[in-house]
């Protein structure tokens, strides 16, 4: 029986799940899905209703820990001495090597409020723009690639709004498994006669599941999505297939003319690419067909977008579709970005980027950057600050010396372990603050013990812009809650911050943030949720973007030309490795390996098509050594013809098989989003480790 209960949200993924969380005593006891959740409307899926074991793990750390050398074994310390360490440090290494050799990364895993603690403190109390956030490794091409396009770094709609597609395009994406609540929403109105379109190189459930058939499969080479797209820009081009109305009134019209002068090129015909793409060209002309003539298509898509040497050019050319279709703007359409963990959103709009203050307003910005100077009472520096790629790269050169990482476990998830871990070693001072310790744990020399999503309140973003109240049901296990720990730093290092409660965080984000003028506690708790830009013109939020006009005016198209990345493939390694990830697990797997459930112990395959497999002379089930031109690995062998022969795939949530291991540091173009979907690699069998 519960004896005390709140509304809350889920921790996992960016769909935002609302829940019950039935406690007794100091131990949750249920995850109830809240029939009245915006996000969700009463469902739920596996990892958010059964996955929260984590949080009463007997892993956490909590208590402080310091040591002065990562060879010395840990020591327990007080939260004040802790503290007084890390700022200790912090001053040292800033008064050796100058302002810019420390900095922060923080989490889409923590709340709005504590991820903005973190970047005001690496502005007002480091002094330097040196924040960036974990969304730079998975969505920070969509940020850039639709404040161009459209004007705002967001998902032009709602979840619910799938219910008035006529065509679903569903693209670098697996929502069955990375988004399952949403693919329950989509799959209802795919059964209801809305027709599918999914491009991408492996087979994914939604293809062919019970009652539900793809229109079209496009299965494309991993790396090739600008090509196609491009081809598909092509038909609609060429074929007449563009809303000249929506165009003329809402688009600017001299980048629209560039565009279709581009796209109407030959070289981009599907005939033309499908050597390139290797998509039959009669399918991407049926396809592109199917999405231009009817009343409502929309857009989905996820990392496999972003995560390529061209993730923002691909972002670029998703938004051009869709307004030169008429596809945005009304329920049923849009561009829809599946944002992976819970609060990537927010924490990217809490200014958690080293060029861009909250609410995206760059900081060389100095109208904007003045609002904030005044409000914290301190000099800003307008010179935008280290990515974090930039960051290790600098630590390699001796100009980057400390690191405060806030629950994301780089050393895990970015991309070349070897790289990440090497740039970690050259650092004199690394504060993680955790849940456990996790692999970045190994390089730190201060532990500040997390709170997870049951002991904090505060508020998370998920996809559709939508702010929702996370509430504490138990008290910081560590006795301390995250922005506190934050605040304290601040404080030891000179800066004064004072909050009593994250809703006094909110009502300066609020204050300074134009699309969150209108956003409080209050409101979120009086109307279930928000979606941004809530403020005087929107005071109960904004479902739907860009209804009567853009956010920028009018609407920009970008000329989207395909450049092959350079990660390619050879004789000594011929096939390409993409990723993804699967239901039961959850990114680095820190919270799902945590649960006391069996049939979450999953492993990290490698699914590899049969043709490829019997060259080599594996079989199901066999180990394989796999190596790329950054490292090797060994996992289990999965034969299946869900990827394509020339493609293998697997996923990255252990540290066993340590998928990052191989990736390569490859990046895009415009944000250093690393090319996680591409890497040259050769499988071997191997005996068994
Ligand atoms: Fe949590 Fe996402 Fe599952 Fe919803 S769909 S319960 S937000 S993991």
């Amino acid at each position: 029986q519960a004896e005390h209960s709140e509304i809350t949200t889920c921790a996992y993924c960016g769909v935002g799940c609302s829940f019950r969380a039935e406690m007794r005593g100091e131990e949750i006891i249920r995850m109830v899905p809240n029939k009245d959740g915006h996000a969700n409307h009463g469902h739920s899926c596996v990892k958010g209703r059964f996955a929260i074991g984590y949080a009463t793990h007997k892993d956490r750390i909590t208590k402080p820990m310091i040591r002065a050398k990562i060879s010395d074994p840990w020591r327990e310390v007080s939260w004040d001495d802790a503290i007084a360490y890390a700022a200790s440090e912090f001053k040292r290494i800033q008064g050796q090597y100058g302002r810019d050799s420390v900095g922060a990364i923080t989490s889409s895993r923590c709340t709005n409020e504590e991820v903005y603690v973190v970047q005001k403190l690496v502005r007002a109390a480091f002094g330097n723009n040196n924040v960036d956030t974990c969304a730079r490794v998975c969505h920070s091409p969509t940020g850039y690639g639709l404040k161009q396009t459209l004007g705002e770094s967001a998902g032009t709609q709602t979840f619910d709004s799938v219910m008035k597609a006529d065509v679903i395009m569903v693209i670098g994406a697996n929502p069955t498994d990375g988004h399952p609540v949403f693919a329950s929403q989509m799959k209802r109105r795919l059964r209801q006669g809305a027709r599918l379109i999914v491009a991408d190189p492996r087979r994914i459930d939604l293809v062919r599941t019970p009652h539900i058939e793809a229109a079209h499969h496009l299965s494309l080479r991993p790396g090739t999505n600008v090509a196609l797209i491009n081809s598909i820009a092509h038909v609609v081009v060429t074929e007449g297939f563009v809303n000249e109305d929506f165009v003329r009134a809402r688009c600017d019209l001299a980048s629209f003319d560039k565009w279709r002068i581009f796209v109407s090129q030959e070289r981009h015909s599907p005939e033309a690419m499908q050597d390139v793409t290797g998509v039959p060209a009669a399918e991407v002309r049926a396809a592109a067909r199917l999405f231009a003539s009817v009343p409502n298509a929309a857009i989905y898509y996820g990392l496999g977008v972003t995560e390529h040497s061209q993730g923002s050019t691909m972002v670029m050319g998703i938004a051009n579709l869709a307004m030169a279709t008429g596809n945005v703007g009304r329920e049923g359409v849009g561009v829809n970005p599946l944002r992976g963990q819970n609060n990537v959103q927010g924490s990217c709009d809490m200014g958690s980027f080293p060029h861009e203050l909250p609410g995206y307003r760059h900081v060389s910005d100095d109208v904007a950057r003045g609002a904030f100077e005044a409000e914290w009472n301190v000099k800003l520096s307008p010179e935008q600050g280290l990515r974090i790629p930039n960051m290790f790269e600098a630590a390699l050169d001796g100009e980057f010396k400390g690191l405060y990482v806030q629950g994301e476990d780089i050393a895990q998830s970015d991309p070349n372990t070897q790289h990440v871990t090497a740039s970690l070693s050259a650092m004199e001072c690394i504060v993680v603050q955790d849940l456990f310790l996790n692999e970045t744990a190994k390089f730190a020399h201060v532990f500040l013990p997390g709170s997870s999503f049951l002991e904090k309140d505060g508020t998370f973003t998920n996809a559709e812009r939508r702010i929702s109240r996370v509430r504490k049901v138990m008290s910081p296990k560590s006795g301390v809650g995250e922005w506190e720990a934050t605040q304290k730093l601040a404080n030891a290092l000179g800066y004064p911050m004072n909050y009593t409660h994250p809703s006094e965080i909110m009502d300066e984000i609020a204050r300074l943030t134009p699309t969150f003028h209108g956003v409080s506690f209050d409101k979120i708790d009086r109307l279930g949720s928000v979606q941004w830009p809530c403020n005087d013109a929107a005071p109960e939020g904004t479902p739907l973007m860009h209804v009567d006009a853009f956010v920028r005016g009018k609407g920009r198209f970008l000329v989207t030309e395909y450049v092959p990345t350079t990660e390619k493939v050879n004789a000594k390694y011929p096939l390409i490795l993409t990723t993804g990830r699967i239901l039961s697990q959850y990114n680095v797997g820190a919270q799902t390996r945590r649960t006391e459930n069996l049939a979450w112990h999953s492993e990290d395959r490698m699914e590899i098509h049969p043709h490829d497999a019997e060259v080599r002379g594996v079989v199901e089930g066999d180990w394989v050594g796999v190596t790329s031109r950054a490292g090797d690995t060994v996992m289990r062998a999965h034969l299946t013809d869900r990827v394509q022969a020339g493609v293998v795939y697997t996923t990255f949530h252990h540290p066993f098989s340590g998928a990052n291991v191989i990736t390569t540091d490859n990046s895009d173009w415009a944000t250093n989003c690393p090319e996680y979907k591409v890497t040259a690699v050769e499988v071997t069998r191997v005996s068994q480790p």
